[in-house]
């Protein structure tokens, strides 16, 4: 059964914090702060259409939850929790700063039914939390908040950002690899986009940041989504969706309202060129069926692409193929 979330965003108004990549204005300015009343008010009428609700948490999402105003914190909790257990929802899920996480906090969220926490690592690189103004300048801060959730059993999520100012390719990989040894139950991948009216911003416009190609940065997150299924590690988000309000405050970065598909699509092409080698003509293949419009490619992009190469490709489902992966038929 698929997963889904009820969102409750959580703008983090008065953040202590400054990360270079983040115009809190934006973010506090965008939405009212939900009260408890809101959160009842979202939470019934889901109850009142969502069917496979133990498939499905509340969620607040917005970065901080635990670094939010304590009492705040608690109203917010106290409410979402009349909707979870036997008849109701699965249970809570929230998003925070690695910093914002201890034993205190933890027993907090589990006495309030809290089932999975997700950690901003953004980089697991020192130098790059540092660069990045994160407000905590060690990778040993997510080991450490990752540990203890794990042994609370709470589901663990990390996120990730890529094309931080001062992040190289070897940096983007070195986290990468780290994420995959911590081993996540899921994945957040998000490429940078730079907002106006942040450090980023005004580091983009003076030459001093100067990002990666896009097409670059395509390939790498496409090599990270293959890494991270390879592992066993689902990845539940890669780019960010256009709701989240991007397009009007944007600098420069890697939007794109499909990244994940230009990313699965530069995966297949990938692994059809491996299979194909110099055999041109009709060339039948076999992809897991839930993957054929991946293997088409974006707009049917990887389908022209070996049409110019004199190959026309046919692509069929099967099964026994796992994800990202393609055999040739016939
Ligand atoms: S922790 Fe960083 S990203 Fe989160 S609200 Fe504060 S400044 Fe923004």
């Amino acid at each position: 059964m698929k997963h889904s979330n009820i969102s409750i965003f959580v703008p983090h108004a008065g953040c202590p914090h400054q990360c270079s990549f983040c115009n809190q204005k934006t973010i506090s300015g965008a939405q009212k702060p939900p009260s408890a009343q809101d959160v009842h008010t979202i939470c019934r009428q889901a109850m009142s259409e969502v069917k496979d609700r133990q498939n499905c948490e509340i969620a607040f999402f917005g970065g901080s939850f635990t670094a939010i105003e304590r009492g705040y914190m608690l109203e917010l909790l106290e409410a979402a929790k009349c909707y979870i257990g036997e008849n109701g929802f699965k249970g809570i899920r929230i998003s925070t700063r690695p910093d914002f996480i201890d034993r205190e906090i933890l027993d907090i969220l589990r006495a309030y039914g809290v089932t999975a926490i997700e950690l901003g690592a953004q980089s697991m690189k020192d130098k790059v939390l540092s660069a990045n103004e994160r407000g905590h300048t060690t990778a040993e801060d997510v080991y450490k908040a990752s540990g203890l959730i794990r042994e609370y059993g709470f589901e663990l999520g990390l996120q990730m950002m890529v094309g931080l100012y001062q992040s190289t390719m070897n940096d983007e990989l070195d986290t990468m690899n780290s994420i995959i040894k911590i081993h996540p139950d899921t994945v957040r991948i998000y490429p940078v986009v730079v907002l106006k009216g942040t450090k980023l911003g005004e580091l983009y416009e003076s030459g001093e940041y100067k990002l990666m190609p896009f097409d670059t940065v395509v390939e790498l997150c496409g090599r990270m989504l293959a890494e991270f299924d390879n592992k066993g590690i689902e990845v539940i988000k890669c780019g960010l969706h256009a709701s989240d309000g991007v397009e009007g405050d944007m600098v420069a970065g890697y939007y794109h309202p499909a990244f994940r598909e230009l990313c699965e699509s530069l995966i297949y092409r990938q692994a059809v060129e491996k299979a194909v080698g110099e055999k041109c003509g009709t060339v039948k293949l076999a992809v897991n069926p839930s993957c054929i419009s991946k293997a088409l490619g974006h707009k049917k992009s990887n389908v022209e692409y070996f049409k110019k190469r004199g190959i026309d490709i046919k692509v069929v489902g099967d099964e026994e193929i796992p994800k990202y992966q393609c055999e040739i038929r016939g």
